[in-house]
C-alpha cells in the first residue's frame, strides 16, 4: 500500500486528508508538528506539508524531505501568488490552497506519484491493468483496442476509482477543453468500453454518472 505523511497540525483538516485519500486505497499517517514529521519519513512515498505549523515554518522542512527522494505536495491557506512560486522554488512539487476538494487532491496526489514511481505508471482495476505510459490495455493478459477517447475515459475512471464522476466531469478529465459535446457522449463510450472489456466494473449511478469498482 502506498503510504503518504500528512504534516499538518490541524487535526480536522489531516483527517479529512485521510478520508479522502483513505478511500481511494492510499495508506495515511499523520504527523501534527515538523519534528514528528521528519521523524515519519520512513516508507513514505509522498509528503503532504502544511506550511504554518508550531514548531517551524513548513517550507523549511521541503529540502530535508526532497533529501530522502519523497515528493512534497504543499497544502495551505497561504493563496498568495508569493507563497506558492515560494513553495515550488523551495522544491515542492505541487501547492493546493486550502479549502481544497478531495478529487483534485486525489488527482494532483496520484500524478506526483505517477511521476515519481515506475509502479504508478501502471494501473490495475476490476482486472483490467491499465499501463498508462503505452496506452495499452490488458483484460486477462489480453490486449484491448481503445480509441483514443475511451483510453481517456477508462483512465479518469480508473483513477477515481470508487468514486462517482458525473458526465460532466467525466467530459472535463477525458475531453477536456474540446468538450463541446453533449453529455450523452459519455453514455456512448462508457456502453462501448463495458463491451470491449467485457466487465460490469463500471457502474450507472443513478442521476449522477459513473463508478468504476476496484
Ligand atoms: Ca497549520
Amino acid at each position: 500500500m502506498t503510504k503518504i505523511l500528512v504534516i499538518e497540525d490541524d487535526p480536522s483538516i489531516a483527517e479529512l486528508v485521510a478520508l479522502s485519500l483513505g478511500t481511494v486505497g492510499f495508506e495515511v499517517a499523520a504527523a501534527p508538528t515538523a519534528a514528528l514529521g521528519l521523524a515519519s519519513l520512513e516508507g513514505v512515498a509522498l509528503a503532504i506539508l502544511d506550511l504554518g505549523l508550531p514548531d517551524a515554518p513548513g517550507l523549511r522542512l521541503v529540502p530535508a524531505i526532497r533529501a530522502e527522494g519523497i515528493p512534497v505536495l504543499i497544502l495551505s491557506a497561504r493563496d498568495s501568488l508569493m507563497d506558492k512560486v515560494g513553495g515550488l522554488d523551495a522544491g515542492a512539487e505541487d501547492y493546493i490552497t486550502k479549502p481544497f476538494e478531495a478529487l483534485e487532491l486525489i488527482a494532483r496526489v496520484r500524478a506526483i506519484l505517477r511521476r515519481h514511481s515506475r509502479d504508478e505508471r501502471r494501473l490495475c482495476v476490476a482486472g483490467i491493468d491499465i499501463d498508462i505510459e503505452g496506452r495499452i490495455v490488458r483484460v486477462g493478459g489480453i490486449g484491448i483496442d481503445l480509441t483514443r477517447r475511451e483510453f481517456d475515459l477508462l483512465l479518469s475512471l480508473a483513477e477515481h476509482k470508487g468514486i462517482a464522476l458525473s458526465r460532466d466531469r467525466l467530459l472535463a478529465l477525458a475531453w477536456g477543453y474540446e468538450a463541446s459535446c453533449e453529455t450523452r457522449t459519455v453514455d456512448v463510450h462508457v456502453q462501448r468500453l463495458r463491451e470491449k472489456l467485457g466487465t460490469e466494473a463500471i457502474r450507472t449511478v443513478p442521476g449522477i454518472g459513473y463508478r468504476l469498482e476496484g
